[in-house]
């Protein structure tokens, strides 16, 4: 009687492994997306300019006289030039 409880253990056991092994490509799937970050870095990219605040596709960063990082747009890039802020 006792090999029964044995194999019964075993067979338990053994599903219970596969059920874990099978249960970690969902633990994959955390994995963050790389189209999720290419959305959220798109949104980052749209940041309001720090001189006009008007939404840019596209700011280029500078380092204030404060020290402060400000991200300026296309038209506002000459306005930072002018304070010789230091490109970052
Ligand atoms: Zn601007």
């Amino acid at each position: 009687m006792l090999w029964v409880i044995t194999v019964v253990v075993v067979l338990a056991l053994s599903i219970m492994l596969y059920r874990a092994a099978k249960r970690k490509p969902k633990y994959d799937s955390k994995v963050v997306k790389l189209s999720d970050v290419r959305a959220r870095a798109g949104k980052a990219a749209s940041q309001p300019c720090s001189f006009c605040k008007k939404k840019a596709a596209k700011l280029t960063f500078y380092a204030s006289e404060q020290g402060q990082v400000v991200g300026v747009c296309g038209d506002c890039r000459s306005q930072a030039e002018k304070r010789s802020m230091l490109p970052l």
